[in-house]
């Protein structure tokens, strides 16, 4: 059984750009480290931090003392400025491309467009992306949403960083037919496309792919709709524990890929308990 990994998988710069502040924060400072929700999308690498202290919480108002970190997703203005008026010290971690997006919609706001922001309702950088709006935009998951659009003349648009370029230019054939004037800053970030291009490219060429990372992961399990578009055999798992043997036995070729939150070692695991089966089928 021959096993290939993805040219572009597991960890992007935004991830690794958060965990360094996180450990650095963590590393300098012996007061409570907090994360403004999980620092990532995968449990093992929380539970990991978890052992060092660094413990994530829901709102800001669950931290008394110590430090709070901004999460490469990014957080709302109100969030950062309440942060600090309690006295907090606050390590943002905002990915560049999050904070790009961010700045897009305020221009388009300021600019005068009606924002439609191509993304995920409740997904915490839409949030934040939405807050930049002050309040003036619309959150489009599919073609659909757009009904509540209304008339408009002047349309702006940014996406979330991680959706598909394929959602976005289905959104945007659809602006097309209803709005005079329209300006799309495709905000999806490098790391998005190529870890989705060549998923898309390897599940085309093997008998069953797999995508490694969190199931709470929105890159992720957008890797694996990308890879189950090309083929069916694909299969979504966190660790090595997850993987069936069954899966394999018609298998000659097997592709592996990873989310941008997963860490290389549990790619690493992945793949080795993959090598054990491909050994045990012969
Ligand atoms: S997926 Fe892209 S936007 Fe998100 S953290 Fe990684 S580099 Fe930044």
């Amino acid at each position: 059984m021959k096993i290939e990994i993805a040219e572009h998988a597991g960890y992007c710069y935004g991830v690794e750009r958060a965990l360094k502040l996180t450990r650095k924060a963590s590393d300098q400072s012996p007061t409570p480290i907090h994360t403004l929700g999980p620092i990532i999308h995968n449990p093992q690498v929380v539970d990991s931090l978890a052992a060092d202290g660094v413990t994530p919480i829901a709102d800001v108002g669950e931290a008394h003392s110590g430090t709070v970190i901004v999460r490469s997703h990014g957080v709302e203005p109100a969030v950062i400025e309440l942060a600090k008026q309690k006295g907090l010290e606050v390590v943002d971690a905002t990915c560049p491309f999050v904070a790009a997006a961010q700045q897009r919609a305020a221009d388009l706001v300021r600019e005068g467009y009606r924002l439609v922001i191509v993304g995920e309702h409740d997904h915490p950088e839409v949030v934040g992306i939405l807050a930049r709006a002050r309040g003036g935009a619309l959150v489009a998951e599919k073609p659909e949403d757009l009904a509540d659009l209304g008339e408009c003349k002047r349309v702006g648009v940014v996406v979330q960083t991680t959706q598909s370029i394929a959602r976005l230019q289905e959104i945007v054939g659809q602006l097309l037919l209803i709005s005079s004037e329209l300006k799309v800053y495709n905000t999806i970030c490098d790391a998005t496309t190529n870890r989705q291009k060549s998923a898309k490219d390897l599940a085309r060429r093997v008998d069953v792919m797999l995508v490694v990372g969190g199931k709470n992961s929105a890159n992720t399990t957008r890797l694996a709709q990308i890879c189950t578009e090309s083929n069916a055999d694909t299969h979504h798992i966190e660790t090595a524990r997850e993987l069936v043997p069954e899966w394999f036995g018609n298998a000659r070729d097997v592709g592996v890929t990873a989310g941008a939150s997963t860490p290389d070692w549990i790619l690493d695991e992945v793949v080795m308990a993959l090598t054990r089966i491909g050994e045990s089928l012969g």
